[in-house]
This record gives structure tokens, C-alpha cells and sequence, in this order.
């Protein structure tokens, strides 16, 4: 079926395009191992939030939703030399296996993990003046979604780039009656991007070998 081309398809660009990476085939057996979920992202989205980070020369990155560290390692590897990132997940076992993978991906000293709600993890940062950041990666519970936007607001340098996964929902988004908390969330994020002057954004459908996805990609003016 679809799914069956989607991955091929993923497959395809990816022999193509992503050279062979024991350091991130070793991570995922890791994360398997320890019974995390496989809702990391995708390696050709993992790229793109390298490709994107890159881009923008980004040297503080802000994580929401850290899981194994598979987008952590993305992420950090395209820090410069003093380039930072803070990642936030409220999952001991996952903050565990996140560290021993980033430091097998060599990037422990680059990177932080930083254990409980992000809400509270989000205002610890504030308090210690960690900001500003000029990359966020929204990747943790969806209803806290339209939260984690002010957040990001409040955190962010001019000219940072905010980057939301999972907004599609399987196409449940576009029902605003949904009872799903999840939807919900992301609904709300989107009135927020609505309303909100300061970003720029868009949004996209992917498909791949995740399946049926879609993320929103942003910039932060002044
Ligand atoms: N970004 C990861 C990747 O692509 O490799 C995947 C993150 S996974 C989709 C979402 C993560 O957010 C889970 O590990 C979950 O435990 C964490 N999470 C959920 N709610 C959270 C909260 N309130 N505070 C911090 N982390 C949370």
C-alpha cells in the first residue's frame, strides 16, 4: 500500500542522501533495547533539522521532548565549536538513555538534559538565563503545545527559528470538535500562530517512512 511506497520511496533518499551513521544505528538499537517508543523522528527529518539548524547557524538550540536523543543528535551536531543545546524530558529513563547515547554520539559536552515537566524545566531556564535561543524544536505532549509557543516567545532571540512536529494528526487537526486532547493542542498553537505577530510560519504534510505527518516551521522577528 501507500505506506509500503512512502518508506521505499524514504529508502530511495536516504541511500542517496544520508551516508551510512553506525553512531545514530546504534542509538535506535539502544532506544529499542530500553523499550522506548520508535516516535522519533524520521533520519531524512533528523537531516532536516541538521540541514535547518545549519542554515541558520544556530549556537543555543532548545529541545522540548528528548525521548532517546535521536533529534537531540541531529540537532547538536550541527552546532559550531561553543555551540549549545538544552533538551527537556520528564522521563527518567529516557533522560538515561538520551545521555548514554549522547555520549556515544560525542556530543555530551555540547548538550544538557534536563529531567522533569518542561513547563517547570521552561522557567528553570528563564531563571538561570540560559536564553535566548535561536532554535526551538517543539517534539513533547501536544496539548501543552500552545504553552510551549509562549515559551519558545519569551525565550527566543530575533530571528530564531521554532520548529513543531506532529501537527497533522492524522488529519484530525481540521475537526474542531475533536475530543482529542492532543488535537486540541494543536489547534490552539495554530490560533496562537494566527494571532501572533511576531512569527512568520507555514505548514506541512509530509509522508514517509513514518507514515502521515506534518510539521510547522517558523521564524521569530523582533
Ligand atoms: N524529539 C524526539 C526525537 O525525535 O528523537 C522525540 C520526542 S517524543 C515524540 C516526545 C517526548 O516528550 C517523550 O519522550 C515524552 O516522554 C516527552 N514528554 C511528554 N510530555 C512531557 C512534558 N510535559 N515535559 C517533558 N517531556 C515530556
Amino acid at each position: 500500500g501507500e505506506m509500503n511506497t512512502w518508506s521505499e520511496v524514504d529508502g530511495y533518499f536516504n541511500s542517496r542522501l544520508l551516508p551510512a551513521d553506525p553512531v545514530l544505528d546504534t542509538v535506535l538499537d539502544a532506544n529499542a533495547g530500553a523499550g522506548l517508543p520508535a516516535i522519533d523522528v524520521a533520519p531524512n527529518q533528523g537531516k532536516l533539522l541538521y540541514l535547518l539548524a545549519k542554515m541558520k547557524g544556530a549556537a543555543n538550540i532548545l529541545e522540548i521532548g528528548t525521548l532517546g536523543g535521536y533529534s537531540t543528535i541531529w540537532l547538536a551536531r550541527a552546532l559550531p565549536e561553543a555551540g549549545r543545546l538544552v533538551s527537556l524530558e520528564y522521563e527518567h529513563k529516557n533522560v538515561v538513555v538520551a545521555e548514554d547515547n549522547l555520549r556515544l554520539a560525542g556530543l555530551a559536552d555540547k548538550t544538557e538534559v534536563i529531567e522533569g515537566p518542561a513547563l517547570e524545566s521552561l522557567a528553570a531556564l528563564e531563571a538561570r538565563g540560559a536564553a535566548p535561543f535561536d532554535f526551538i524544536f517543539i517534539d513533547a505532549d501536544k496539548p501543552n503545545n500552545p504553552h510551549y509557543l509562549k515559551w519558545a516567545l519569551k525565550l527566543a532571540c530575533p530571528g530564531a527559528v521554532i520548529v513543531a512536529d506532529n501537527v497533522v494528526r492524522g488529519g484530525e487537526v481540521v475537526r474542531a470538535d475533536s475530543k482529542d486532547d492532543r488535537v486540541q493542542g494543536i489547534r490552539q498553537f495554530m490560533d496562537l500562530l494566527a494571532a501572533e505577530p511576531r512569527v512568520e510560519a507555514t505548514a506541512l504534510q509530509t509522508v514517509g517512512s513514518k507514515g502521515y505527518d506534518g510539521f510547522v516551521l517558523g521564524v521569530i522577528s523582533g
